[in-house]
This record gives C-alpha cells, structure tokens and sequence, in this order.
C-alpha cells in the first residue's frame, strides 16, 4: 500500500478511523535501538524518558555527544529492516480490528527512510496505508477525520503528539502505548482525556467499546 504526505490522498470508507503511531506503538523500537546499539559498544540506559544522554559507551561509560547521537539514528532507521520487529499483538490486533475500521499509519520518521519503513511493514503483513510527516499530528489527524460523523481513535507513545490531536480533534480517542517495559515507568502520567493501554489487546478493547458506544449515540 501507498505511502502519502499529504491526508487528501487518503480514501476512507464510511466506518470509524484508527490513526496509528508506528515507532514503540506497531514496531518495536527502543529495544531493537538497544540491541544495535549494543553491536556498536554503546549501550541505552533505562534512567529517564529520554534517548539522549542515556545512551553511553560500554567501554568507558562516558554519554554519546548529540551529534553521535544524530548518526546513529540516521543508521538504524537506515538499517531498520534487520532490526526492528512488530510489537507484541500489534499485527493480530490491527487486522481484527480492520474488519470494521479504517486504519491509518502515522509516522514522523524522516522522510527519507519511507521506503525501507513500507516494505517492513509490507513485510509483516501490516499493508495499511502510511502518512509520514514531521509535521504536527493534530492536523494530520483533523484533516484525516474532516468532522466526519464516525467516531476516531489515536494511538502513540508520546504525550506532544496526543494533546496535538487532542487540541485539533476534540472528540476523539486519545490511547497512550509504549511497546518498551523498561521505559514505560518513565513516561509522563497521562493527562486531560488521554488513555492509557497496557498492551495491544487492551487497546483494542478501549476501540472497541469506543466505537461501539460512538454508534448507539448516533
Ligand atoms: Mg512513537
């Protein structure tokens, strides 16, 4: 399926929409970085819900400087094929739920890694379409949904990007999820309307019994 930059692009059928963060939500991703990082001698250390600055040498313990830092993202999202895997039920999860409701990837991954990051998720079957853009998400989101009457779901680890869609799509789900259990006691307790999902048949549940109340209102 398509990768787009643009929402327009996107057709949507008449029933409820799931937008979709991919990194540490569909794919697992602090823990493959961690593993690459371990095969260059660095390692990530779980302290605080950051990257930068948790990532240190296994030779010395001294920090990767920033700009190290820049270079070794840049080669794991290069390389991201032969690390990154799904997370735990995501695939299952997402198919069951597609039977009745759109579904929209949403990745602010440099654009320049959209290839390699469609034939990966091609790869494990997960072949919905794919929106990647720095951009905010809240208007991503808003334009996606155009105050359609079904009901509208949002999944991502990090809070920024659910008070985005939270400001510019008042109505709609907000699920917190992080693939990462050594991180996750580090996040930011959720606020205002946001939800959080222990793991993917939880979040599945809380669509579920979302729009399935969004319907009887109707
Ligand atoms: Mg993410």
């Amino acid at each position: 399926m398509a990768v787009v930059t643009d929402p327009s692009q996107v057709c949507l059928g008449d029933r409820p929409l799931i937008v979709c963060d991919i990194d540490e939500v569909v794919l697992e991703f602090l823990s493959p970085l961690t593993a690459f990082l371990r095969s260059h001698d660095y390692d990530l250390l779980p302290r605080s819900f950051k990257l930068h600055g948790n990532i240190v040498s296994r030779r010395d313990g001294s920090e990767m400087g920033k700009e190290q830092f820049s270079a070794f993202l840049e080669m794991f999202f290069e390389n991201q094929n032969l690390w990154q895997t799904p997370a735990n039920r995501a695939a299952e999860t997402l198919h069951a739920l597609s039977d009745d409701a759109d579904i929209i990837f949403l990745t602010a991954m440099p654009p320049r890694h959209h290839t390699i990051r469609r034939n990966l998720l091609d790869r494990f079957g997960l072949s919905f379409d794919m929106i990647a853009s720095e951009e905010q998400k809240g208007p991503i989101v808003a334009a996606l949904h155009d105050r359609r009457d079904h009901p509208v779901a949002f999944i991502d680890d990090i809070q920024r990007n659910l008070l985005s869609v939270a400001e510019h799509v008042p109505d709609c789900l907000l699920i917190n999820m992080m693939a990462s259990a050594d991180f996750k006691p580090f996040a930011p307790p959720p606020v205002g309307s946001i939800l959080t999902a222990s793991d993917w048949d939880h979040a599945g549940d809380l669509m579920r019994r979302h729009f399935s109340a969004a319907l009887s209102n109707a």
